[in-house]
């Protein structure tokens, strides 16, 4: 009996093929070594498989070096009608945060230089004033992310000593990240006071000892309570903590900088609202609802904010000049709050009305129908996601795709360009609610491809 496996060319006779010399322009000659073996050992495994001629192993060949080629970090078009997306990257940015990173990225830069003085300068200049313009802070320091601006905002608060917080706070914001936990690496001892549904002022006032630090606030950016529910609102919360000589930290979560009633999303309140509120320091992320790069923003009183940038652990925890760049642009668009709705992509994507999005849709559909790929308008509700507006359902339209569901959404996330999709009532769902218009093109182009 002959052993299929004796056939198989050599990797040494694979790379002197002209099909596979040519792809040595497209690679360096030893990812493409790799590449052939990875070809033979394939088809040394299953030989049933193997590529039976010349063209063929040059296919297979070409295919594995496009996979080691392609990063795992790529762009993807988000259908699933959740806008902020924190497994597909939360915001994408304003073509001004681009330009800006772009222009900075490309050379040097006043990073922590002072260009009048001519001396060393501070990185945390670059986005304070703008920040404080825009919200009402006495002063504001940016770092990582919120996770990052709640550890650093406890550790200089309350370091070895008490924040007291409600047991209706303590929540899971996703991805392994508890409010609990965070505050504990902090360095800051957590006193829980009220229950899950009601946490009163005197729950507080009762709490306050001569070791408290600080009252911690946390808002429930993902979840909603409703039922035999209290809480203490900011404001109070506020004057509590006055009255007891400690200051209140907030974490506010979204970032929100405008409100967003005119478009039916209520309840969320506003960076200003946060700071006027009267917390001491509010923590927010920055590539939430305000729309811009993954950033931690810390808020509040001078002698506060200036304790937190003198903290060590604020030199590990330190934002970049790209971050910088793009946050300093993103909140510039923000002078002129119809500005911001329309070229903050989050807030533009939010605001669409839902018969520009059934339009778009219809429009899909019919340019599918024409290259054969039958599909279906169908009114959905999107989502805001990433911890903001938990509740709210937004009205928008999906292209439904025909056929076997599953199947399709493998083809698609497998794609050149992946497509997330979301699975609903059987049949694979690309709701148009997280996608720009520019972008219906590309989408069009990906569903033929993963149909054909
Ligand atoms: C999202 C969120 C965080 C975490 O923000 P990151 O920027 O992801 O670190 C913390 N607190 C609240 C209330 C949030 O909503």
């Amino acid at each position: 009996m002959t052993d299929p496996r004796r056939a198989l060319p050599s990797v040494h006779v694979l790379l002197e093929q002209d099909g596979v010399r040519a792809l040595a322009e497209r690679a360096p000659r030893g990812v493409v070594a790799d590449a052939v073996r990875e070809a033979v050992a394939a088809a040394r495994t299953e030989p049933a498989l193997a590529p039976t001629n010349e063209a063929a192993w040059a296919a297979d060949i070409a295919a594995r070096l496009a996979a080691r080629e392609r990063p795992t970090l790529q762009p993807v078009l988000n259908a699933t009608g959740v806008v902020l997306h924190t497994n597909l990257g939360r915001a994408p940015l304003a073509a001004a945060a681009i330009d800006a990173i772009a222009e900075v990225a490309r050379g040097f830069s006043s990073l922590e230089y002072d260009l009048a003085a001519g001396t060393r300068g501070s990185r945390h200049v670059h986005c304070a004033s703008l920040l404080c313009e825009l919200t009402g802070a006495e002063d504001a320091v940016v770092v990582n992310n919120c996770a990052a601006a709640l550890v650093l905002a406890l550790n200089t608060l309350a370091d070895g000593r008490d924040v007291i917080v409600s047991r209706g706070e303590l929540v899971e914001i996703g991805g392994s990240f508890r409010v609990p936990d965070i505050m504990a690496k902090s360095g800051a001892r957590l006193v829980e006071v009220g229950t899950t549904n009601r946490t009163h002022a005197d729950d507080y006032r009762r709490a306050c000892t001569p070791q408290t630090a600080a009252i911690v606030k946390v808002h429930r950016s993902n979840f909603t309570l409703d039922g035999f529910v209290a809480d203490v609102p900011p404001r109070e919360a506020a004057a509590l903590a006055d009255a007891a000589g400690v200051p209140l930290l907030h974490d506010f979560g979204s970032g929100l900088m405008i409100d967003l009633s005119p478009w039916g999303l209520r309840g969320e309140p506003t960076a200003r609202d946060a700071v006027a509120d009267g917390a001491s320091l509010v923590v927010m992320s920055g590539d939430k609802l305000l729309g811009g790069p993954q950033a931690g923003i810390i808020l509040g009183r001078t002698a506060l904010v200036e304790a937190v940038r003198r903290n060590p652990l604020a030199r590990a925890l330190r934002v970049d000049k790209l971050t910088l760049a793009a946050l300093h642009a993103t909140l510039r668009l923000y002078r002129e709050p119809e500005r911001a709705v329309r070229d903050v992509p989050v807030l533009a994507m939010l605001t669409t009305p839902a018969d520009a999005l059934g339009a778009r849709a219809a429009h899909i559909a019919m340019q599918l129908a024409a290259r054969g790929v039958a599909a279906r308008t169908v009114a959905t509700e999107a989502t805001v996601g990433g911890g903001a507006f938990p509740s709210a359902r937004i009205a928008s339209h999906a292209v439904a795709l025909e056929g076997d569901a599953t199947r399709l959404d493998q083809r698609l996330r497998d794609g050149a360009l992946p497509v997330v999709g979301r699975i609903a009532d059987g049949a694979l769902m690309l709701d148009l609610r997280a996608v720009a218009p520019r972008q219906d093109v590309h989408l069009v182009d990906a569903v033929c491809e993963a149909c054909a």
